[in-house]
């Protein structure tokens, strides 16, 4: 951020305040001092009262409603789609931005969808409200964007390691105490994730589609387009939650239209933004998701060549989904909009 846009604190409002990722974007406004004049937190009634401690003060928890976002100039959104359906519209209307961290916009063609070390004229382009993309989506295309610069990118065939956080404060919540459970000889009952993760994983548990593929793998395909502005990219995948409690990793093969070097690749990589090379060949050292829990980079490592396709690379990669896949990257996007109004 600049001086300029320092001096021009908002009144910003987080729209699912006391979920994982809107207790994140608490951590983050702080920590990257967003200019803020007044700090809202809304959330659902069950919420409502609750304190909230904040840069030495105590804020207090409202119910979402239209008086609650009278006078916002940006709302941090991270309730749901449905909530996002039925409040951003009210909010652009009272003359908020909102930048949504749901997938209710993501493929309106009326809303820009934003990474910003990939895509950030899009989110000058807005008419009230930008999305933030899937997690998985976000982190996936900051490792595309530098090599498909490079050489036209043709294929993706990406398998993700998705931890619980990526359901939300209750699936961590389940995922330590079904531990627990199994540790003690105790039967894991789950009820936020459809089955127990303790020591365990199932294929998302996102609506299957008739294709047979699921909804969170069908957001990588066409969220992936939209970012990267390929229409025609063709991109499979396959999505798992694993029992990790916080940052995704994915496995990714990509195919090129010709073959790309990998010294090239992996010089790329680790000089573009968003990322950190953690590679070590000699002592098999690449990246987890430890290595980037709460931290901003997204990892990736084990650059190789595909054995079976003399145009395509592997690579591997991890990171916080709770931060650049969904908190960080909203307050990016809202910095962007910062230092295009400031002086
Ligand atoms: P979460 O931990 O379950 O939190 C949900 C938040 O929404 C809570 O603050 C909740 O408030 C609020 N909320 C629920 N119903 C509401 C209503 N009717 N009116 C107002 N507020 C309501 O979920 P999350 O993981 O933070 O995810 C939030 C959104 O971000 C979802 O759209 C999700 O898909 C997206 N997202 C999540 C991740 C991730 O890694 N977790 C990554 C990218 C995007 P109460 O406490 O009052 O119930």
């Amino acid at each position: 951020m600049t001086p300029a846009n320092a001096a021009k604190p908002q009144t910003v409002a987080i729209l699912g305040a006391t979920g994982a990722v809107g207790q994140e974007l608490l951590a983050l406004l702080a920590e990257r001092a967003f200019p803020i004049k007044e700090l809202r937190l809304l959330a659902s009634p069950r919420s409502a009262g609750v304190a909230v401690p904040w840069q030495g003060e105590k804020l207090e928890v409202q119910a979402v409603d239209e008086a609650a976002l009278q006078g916002v100039d940006l709302v941090l959104a991270s309730a749901g789609g449905s909530v996002s359906r039925q409040w951003a519209p009210i909010a652009v209307q009272q003359g908020a931005i909102v930048i949504d961290n749901s997938s209710a916009f993501r493929l309106d063609p009326e809303v820009p969808l934003v990474v910003p070390e990939v895509n950030p004229a899009a989110a000058l382009q807005h008419k009230g409200i930008i999305a933030n993309p899937n997690c998985t989506t976000i982190l996936l295309s900051l490792a595309l964007a530098p090599l498909a610069a490079q050489r036209p990118l043709k294929r993706v065939v990406v398998s993700t390691y998705q931890s619980a956080s990526g359901a939300g404060a209750r699936a961590m919540e389940e995922l330590q105490q079904l531990s627990r459970t199994v540790l003690d000889g105790g039967e894991p009952q789950s009820e936020v994730l459809p089955y127990s993760l303790a020591f365990n994983l199932f294929l998302h548990n996102s609506p299957l589609q008739a294709n047979g593929y699921c909804e969170e793998e069908l957001k990588m395909l066409y969220e992936t387009r939209k970012i990267m502005g390929l229409d025609q990219l063709r991109l499979t995948a396959t999505c798992v939650r694993v029992p990790v409690l916080r940052a995704h990793s994915e496995a990714v093969n990509l195919e090129f239209e010709e073959p790309f070097p990998v010294e090239e690749a992996r010089a790329l990589l680790s000089a573009a933004p968003g990322l950190e090379l953690i590679e070590d060949f000699a002592t098999n050292r690449f990246p987890m998701p430890s290595d980037v829990t709460g931290r901003d980079a997204v990892a990736v490592g084990r650059i190789r060549q595909d054995l079976s396709n003399p145009n395509a690379l592997e690579l591997w990669l991890c990171g916080d989904q709770i931060r650049k896949g969904a908190a960080l990257n909203a307050i990016q996007i809202a910095e962007l909009l910062q230092q295009q109004v400031a002086p």
